[in-house]
């Protein structure tokens, strides 16, 4: 059952709290829903889930389109700049952010629908190839940029951490990613503080809340393995 397995979920993060002295209150479990169908969806919806990660932008308009307007949809997956508009106008968050034309362009959109984006840089702690976003350095500059956009708001940051057997050895990772939004809010003079790190997945997001993640986003371990093998990935 999808409840249960997100009530799971939640007690993990319950306990990660206790363990490291947190409030649970502060830990948004991120139910992360791309490749599942709209069904799942309204199943946690039904459950009181309201906020759903998704990474490919005609899947996210698909399932804003035929399910209750008052989920909160988030974007984690990689965004192209020229598929903004599709999802400007009700996106909640985009945690992808990972140059400053991205930013432009989500000013630009978020402008035209006179609104304003919370969003997050994605920062590649480790250093993978693999992987999208910003290296640490490049955040700072990023974030002093993103400041200057009157229709998008900095929150904080996000990562993706390795995939390893042990969720131990991405200990460092998070609290990299914790140490640098510390940094960038005390070299940031105005009162806008970031708030939000989106750090923690189905493998190591206990880990990740003892680390101080505010936003875990959890897939598999809600709604089953998903099937790439099927279905060609449209982004
Ligand atoms: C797919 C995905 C997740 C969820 O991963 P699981 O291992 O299934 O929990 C989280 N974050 C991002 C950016 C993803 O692409």
């Amino acid at each position: 059952m999808l409840s249960e397995n997100l009530e799971k979920v939640r007690k993990t993060v319950e306990n990660a709290c206790h363990v490291s002295g947190r409030d649970p209150g502060e830990v948004l479990v991120l139910a992360v829903s791309k490749m599942k169908p709209a069904e799942d969806i309204q199943a946690l919806y039904d459950v009181g889930q309201r906020d759903f990660g998704e990474n490919y932008v005609q899947e996210m308009q698909k399932k804003h389109e035929a399910l209750p307007q008052d989920i909160r949809w988030h974007m984690i997956g990689h965004l192209q700049k020229n598929k903004v508009k599709y999802i400007a106008p009700y996106v909640t968050m985009i945690h992808s952010v990972d140059s400053g034309d991205l930013a432009a362009m989500i000013e630009k959109e978020a402008a035209k629908c006179g609104r304003t984006i919370d969003v997050l840089i994605e920062v590649n702690v480790a250093g993978e190839d693999t992987k999208y976003g910003t290296d640490p350095a490049g955040a700072a500059e990023l974030a002093a940029y993103i400041r200057t956009l009157p229709h998008v708001k900095l929150r904080g940051l996000m990562t993706s951490a390795p995939y390893v057997a042990d969720p131990e050895e991405n200990r460092p990772v998070f609290r990299e990613l914790r140490q640098l939004m510390i940094d960038l809010n005390r070299e940031n003079d105005n009162n806008d503080s970031m708030d939000i790190l989106s750090m923690g997945m189905s493998n190591d997001f206990a880990v990740a809340v003892e680390e101080g993640s505010t936003c875990v986003r959890v897939g598999t371990l809600i709604f089953g393995e998903r099937d790439y093998g099927n279905k060609q990935q449209s982004v």
